[in-house]
């Protein structure tokens, strides 16, 4: 059974295929409110928005959550019955101001949302990945924020048509401005859109050895990750690549892990992939447990004859 009236709320422009996919699988009719322009507004509809609402650009010193008085009255007037907020850190703030602003709590960081006997019932991990919490919306309009990777992207279609609705809206007054803005560093990547991805642990004792990784990445032509520490601890590589509970959450086809352990906090952003495969040199690693294709082998070793292989067969 299906929930009527979905809202899409998202400032991150490659979120809006997936949510809008998600509020068409739970929904009857999906609103998505943006803060860009026609283009964009046009390109949510090729999504499967059925219509949008144009809040446009904030003004320089304007913050979107500063709109977000404005988008409660609409959501008010409009009835919405669940509204799906992209989890970025702006996002986060406008959730939790539309919710004060409708006397309602917001259920975060959602992995899985369903819609029984027209109830909204979402999933979240606790504990740090170690358990998952059940929860049933109460309220009649319910404010979810959704990371990547929950919904899949549909393909999208020129050819949908939709309305655009262009909103002149209010600036709450929060008593924040914004001084100066400027492009952020690290690297942009798209990991949760990735088909292929091949995630790199502890078991690689120096950077210079992920040269092999990279190779053997571009080889079987997919995208790098890695497990916490070789982004956090060790800084080998951007905080954007990293995949787990507190990193991006994937749902690739296939996920290689190359001397990763396996331990729950990482496996929650990949236990989504179709196909599962591990190097590990440890048998008794718990990675071994979870995965449909296990090779207990020193990576150093293992992974070039690999690479040798497929070379030789492309
Ligand atoms: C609150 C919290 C949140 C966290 N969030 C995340 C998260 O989002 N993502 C995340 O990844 N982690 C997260 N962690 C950390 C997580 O618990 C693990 O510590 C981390 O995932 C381990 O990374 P690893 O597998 O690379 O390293 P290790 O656990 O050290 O494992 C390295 C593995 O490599 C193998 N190995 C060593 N040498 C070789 C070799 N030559 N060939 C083959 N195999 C070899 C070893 O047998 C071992 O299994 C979090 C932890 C906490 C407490």
């Amino acid at each position: 059974m299906t929930v009527n009236n979905i809202w899409v709320i998202t400032d991150d422009q490659n979120a809006v295929g997936e949510l809008c996919d998600g509020g068409r699988q739970l929904g009857k009719q999906v609103s998505v409110i943006l803060f860009s322009d026609q283009n964009r507004a046009q390109e949510a509809i090729s999504s499967g928005a059925d219509q949008v609402y144009l809040f446009g650009q904030a003004g320089e010193s304007v913050m979107i959550e500063d709109y977000s008085k404005s988008i409660a009255e609409l959501l008010r007037a409009e009835k919405a019955d669940l509204v799906l907020v992209y989890s970025s850190i702006r996002g986060k703030l406008i959730a939790g101001r539309i919710a004060t602003q409708l006397g309602i709590s917001v259920l975060s960081n959602v992995s899985e949302l369903t819609v029984d006997d027209g109830s909204i019932i979402v999933k979240h991990m606790v504990y740090g990945g170690a358990a998952i919490r059940t929860e049933k919306a109460l309220t009649d309009t319910v404010v979810v924020t959704v990371g990547s990777g929950v919904f899949e992207a549909m393909p999208k279609d020129a050819a949908r048509q939709g309305k655009v609705n262009e909103i002149n809206p209010n600036v709450d007054n929060a008593g924040i401005r914004i001084l100066e803005t400027r492009p952020k560093q690290g690297e942009l990547v798209n990991l949760s859109a990735a088909k292929r991805v091949v995630g790199v642990g502890r078991g690689f004792a120096a950077q210079e050895d992920l040269k092999m990784a990279e190779e053997f990445t571009a080889l079987v032509g997919a995208e790098m990750a890695c497990s916490r520490p070789i982004a956090e601890g060790e800084k080998w590589m951007s905080k954007e690549r990293y995949v787990g509970v507190s990193g991006v959450v994937l749902k690739p086809d296939i996920y290689i892990a190359l001397g990763i352990s396996g331990q729950i906090q990482h496996m929650v952003g990949v236990n989504h992939a179709k196909t599962l495969v591990a190097i590990n040199k440890d048998k008794n690693a718990p990675i071994f447990k979870q995965v449909d294709i296990g090779l207990v082998g020193d990576l150093y070793k293992v992974l070039p004859k690999i690479a040798e292989k497929i070379k030789a067969q492309n």
